[in-house]
């Protein structure tokens, strides 16, 4: 889940931009999405790398598990 990180809530993130990778026409291989969140104005990137199964966040929001990343 993509919490903010000032506020502590997915309760006011927006999408603002959402992006799919692809190769060869269809594979999808990374997914980038902004968020802003319309209570601080805060902004964050979240990219899910589908080759590793990563998921990476940066800028004003977090990633917060609610079962392990990594079993
Ligand atoms: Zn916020």
């Amino acid at each position: 889940m993509i919490t903010c990180a000032n506020c502590e809530t997915p309760q006011f993130l927006q999408i603002v931009q959402s992006r799919v990778y692809f190769e060869d026409g269809e594979m999808i291989n990374e997914i980038s999405e902004n968020y802003e969140c319309t209570l601080c104005g805060g902004t964050g990137q979240y990219v899910y790398d589908e080759d590793r199964e990563e998921e990476s966040v940066s800028g004003e929001v977090e990633l917060t598990t609610e079962r392990p990343t990594f079993a």
